[in-house]
Order: structure tokens, then C-alpha cells, then sequence
């Protein structure tokens, strides 16, 4: 760590978060479950292995087109049990509530929890409530963590891409981010986009189903697509390669992004997933997930290479070739 303070930067998901995780955190609480650093522990207890995960949310606004803190909160830890090929079961909440929130919202925000854990098929079983005096904290914050099983057999990792596999996204990218922050600005376009949260347990239930060559998935939250690329290609130790053309993303976005100087492949994603599949079972696993629901607009945009390991590449629309780093500097904070 560099610096003697922390920072915004520090909270982006991007390469800052990741040092002060690979500096600070890690070393303290050292043990060969933390340093897979996958996007939930994984663990065997009496020959069954779990799956355990937590996420903190901040998001502001807290109401925005798509959704809202709640059904984020259980999509987001939902998904990232579901990353490590997991079968999401029970949730725990953690509500730090700013003095003077009105019932209304919450009411609202927990009929939202209520209907997420519906659709993901989980139940929240346990759960803390916190009020901090107002100005303590920014009117609603919620930490959600999950269990759930790996079914014999899955093996799925961010240490598992291997050279030859394709990668695919399973829908438009930068929708969620871009909502948020437009919401946040003020910013009166006459828009469409809506944040993209969404659980997409029952997708990978599918996919495994489908296919036994999925090696890695990962849902490109804060940070977006280019920073979990290389959190790949930095844990399987190999390259990887992207088509920009092969990229799905809105026209709308698109433009948002060109006016404000976003680059969408950092931008979060919150309903959105990443694979890593060996290239005889890529379009198969690209039909399945074009059929679940929230993979309609899904995409093989890249594969994993032996060259240059550690490293993103991206063909661009014009012909270059451009090197895809991880997330710097806090792009847009409190997205999610
Ligand atoms: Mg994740």
C-alpha cells in the first residue's frame, strides 16, 4: 500500500481495491481458502463442499430504473455463490439504517429483497439490524452474505481458463453502471436503460447441466468486463483475447459513454457473466444461455490464449490492438 490513507480509489473493484486486498487484507487473515480469491470460499465440511460468500451495498441512489439496494443485494451475493458453480440455499442480511430513513423506503426495499430471494429460490434465514445517528452513514446501507452446495463433480474457478477456451458474455454490458450513474447526475435523457440486476443461478444450473467443460465464470461487477478479464488471466496465468466487435452493448450506452469519457469495459455490470468454456462446448453453452432468461443478447467475444500470460487483448472495430488493463482510478463510485 501506498499511500497512508484510504481512498474512493480503493473501493473501485479495480486495480487499487486489488492491492489493498493482495497487500493488506490477505496477509492478514492468510489461509489456502481467502487466497483462491474466487468470488466465494469454497470449502469442504464432512465431505460436502459449500460455497460462502458476502458482499456490502452502497449503491446511491438507492431507487434507480431496473431495481433497487434490495434486490441488489440478494442478486449480487446470489451470483456470486452461483460464479463458483455453487447452488445458492440461505442468506443472512445486514441492514445499517441512517436515523430518519422513512419506513416507506425500507419497506419498499425489503419487499424487493423479498421478491429477489423469490426468484433465485433462496430464503433469508438470518439477519442484523444497525441505526446510526443521521450523517453516520448515507440513508441505507445492506451487507448480504450466502451459502450454498457444489454439486459433486463441479470444479469451476478463476485458476481454470485454459488456452483454447472461448469466452463468452451472457448479455449487453456497462447497463447497470450507466443507469446508476445517470440517475445519480441528474441527467434528463430520454432513457431506456435500466440496470441489469438480475439472478442468474438458474443460468448456470443450466449451463452445467449443459456442459462439462465450463472452467470459470465470473460476473463483471464493479470494475467491469476488462478488470475481471484480468482478474482471469491473472489467476489461470494465461492470455486473453477479445473482439471489440463481438461486444454487446447498447446504442444508448454507447452514446452515454462517449459523452461522459467512459470506457464501458469498466464500467459494473450487476446481471452479467463471464465463461470460460472449452471451444468444442462454446456454442452449445452460448444456446443455453441465449434460452435462460437474461441471456438473450449473449456473445462469444473472445478466447484464452498461451501468449502473453497475465494479459487482455482487444482487437478493436478499426484493426488495432489494444491491451486491456485492469480498472484504474475510481471511475464511478458507489455503483453498487
Ligand atoms: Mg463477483
Amino acid at each position: 500500500m501506498s499511500t497512508d490513507k484510504i481512498l474512493l480509489d480503493h473501493g473501485s473493484g479495480g486495480k487499487a481495491s486489488h492491492s489493498l486486498i493482495s497487500d493488506l487484507l490477505v496477509p492478514e487473515f492468510e489461509n489456502p481458502i481467502l487466497a483462491q480469491l474466487n468470488d466465494s470460499a469454497v470449502f469442504d465440511i464432512e465431505g460436502k463442499r459449500l460455497a460462502f460468500s458476502t458482499d456490502t451495498y452502497v449503491v446511491d441512489p438507492i431507487f434507480f430504473p431496473g431495481g433497487n439496494i434490495g434486490d441488489l443485494a440478494v442478486n449480487g451475493t446470489v451470483n456470486d455463490l452461483a460464479m463458483c458453480g455453487a447452488t445458492p440455499l440461505y442468506l443472512s442480511v445486514g441492514l445499517i439504517i441512517e436515523e430518519g430513513f422513512p419506513t416507506a423506503d425500507l419497506k419498499r426495499v425489503l419487499r424487493a429483497m423479498k421478491d429477489a430471494a423469490k426468484k433465485a429460490d433462496v430464503l433469508i434465514v438470518t439477519g442484523d439490524t444497525k441505526v446510526v445517528p443521521s450523517g453516520a452513514a448515507d440513508k441505507i446501507f445492506i451487507n448480504t452474505s450466502g451459502v450454498g452446495f457444489v454439486p459433486e463433480g463441479i470444479n469451476i474457478s478463476g485458476h481454470n481458463a485454459r488456452p483454447g477456451d472461448k469466452v463468452i458474455i451472457s448479455g449487453t454490458i456497462a447497463d447497470h453502471g450507466i443507469t446508476v450513474l445517470t440517475q445519480r447526475e441528474g441527467m434528463t435523457f430520454e432513457s431506456q436503460i435500466e440496470s441489469d440486476t438480475a439472478p442468474l443461478n438458474h443460468m448456470v444450473g443450466k449451463m452445467i447441466a449443459a456442459s462439462d467443460q465450463i472452467h470459470a465464470l465470473r460476473d463483471p461487477t464493479r470494475g467491469g468486463v476488462g478488470t475481471s478479464l484480468n482478474e482471469i488471466a491473472t489467476q489461470s496465468n494465461v492470455g486473453i483475447k477479445i473482439y471489440e466487435e463481438s461486444l454487446p452493448i447498447r446504442d444508448e450506452v454507447v452514446g452515454i459513454c462517449e459523452l461522459l469519457g467512459f470506457d464501458p469495459l469498466y464500467v459494473g455490470n450487476e446481471g452479467k457473466l463471464l465463461a470460460f468454456v472449452g471451444p468444442d462446448h462454446a456454442e452449445k453453452v452460448l444456446e443455453t444461455i441465449k434460452a435462460a432468461e437474461y441471456g438473450k443478447d449473449a456473445s462469444i467475444i473472445g478466447e484464452v490464449v498461451t501468449d502473453s500470460p497475465g494479459k487482455v487483448f482487444m482487437k478493436t472495430r478499426i484493426g488495432g490492438t489494444r491491451i486491456v488493463d485492469m480498472l484504474t482510478g475510481e471511475q464511478i463510485p458507489r455503483i453498487c
